[in-house]
């Protein structure tokens, strides 16, 4: 395993994988990693703070930036909502010198990695298909038919793998969250 700093690391994986509960691991226990705060047209789910989560916008708005080339990488994820990265805080933070994260679907990896090749992309693996669908049911989120929708779209990612440079196991999210920030180059 490389602890060569990454300027960008790209963190990806299929639905239910446990990305989201990876970002809220790295937000509680390294707030010095700088995640990105991607734009969503979704509504919040209870609980989700704007600014922090996401940047919760309208369609209208989050068009606006798309069009305006404001978005390092944006995808219509699960057929429905649009998530997309903000790109000046991010070209502000590399700027710097300092490491940044983002957190986004495969459709979006691509994307960052036809626009920034030198950028580190880590995909987030489930321990088994069977682990994948009993989080994605587990959860309790999504409706029957919504669940169909992104386990569908999982399948479809779970061979994506082989594209991405590292791969982590989310068997535990606390051990799965260390070894992406050792990844980085972050020395905790
Ligand atoms: P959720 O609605 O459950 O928060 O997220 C749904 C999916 O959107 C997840 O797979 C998440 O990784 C992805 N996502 C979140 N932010 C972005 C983004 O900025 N760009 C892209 N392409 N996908 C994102």
């Amino acid at each position: 395993m490389t602890t060569q700093p990454a300027r960008l690391t790209v963190l990806a994986g299929p639905t239910a994988v446990g990305k989201g509960t990876v970002s809220a691991d790295i937000r509680a226990r390294y707030p010095q990693v700088w995640l990105s705060v991607s734009m969503t047209t979704r509504a919040p789910r209870p609980g989700e703070v704007d600014g922090l989560h996401y940047h919760f916008v309208s369609s209208e708005r989050f068009d606006e930036m798309a069009e305006r080339g404001e978005l390092l990488e944006w995808a219509v994820v699960h057929g429905r909502n649009r998530y997309g990265t903000p790109r000046g805080p991010v070209v502000e933070r590399l700027a710097a010198g300092e490491p940044a994260l983002l957190e986004i679907d495969l459709q979006g990896a691509r994307q960052v990695r036809a626009s920034m090749p030198d950028a580190r992309f880590v995909f987030l693996a489930p321990p088994s298909w069977d682990e994948l669908v009993r989080r994605l049911v587990g959860r309790g989120t999504e409706g029957a038919e919504e669940r169909e929708r992104r386990l569908a779209t999982a399948r479809v990612e779970l061979a994506a793998e082989a594209e991405f440079d590292h791969v982590v196991v989310n068997d535990d999210v606390h051990r799965a969250t260390d070894e992406l920030v050792r990844l980085m180059g972050i020395v905790v």
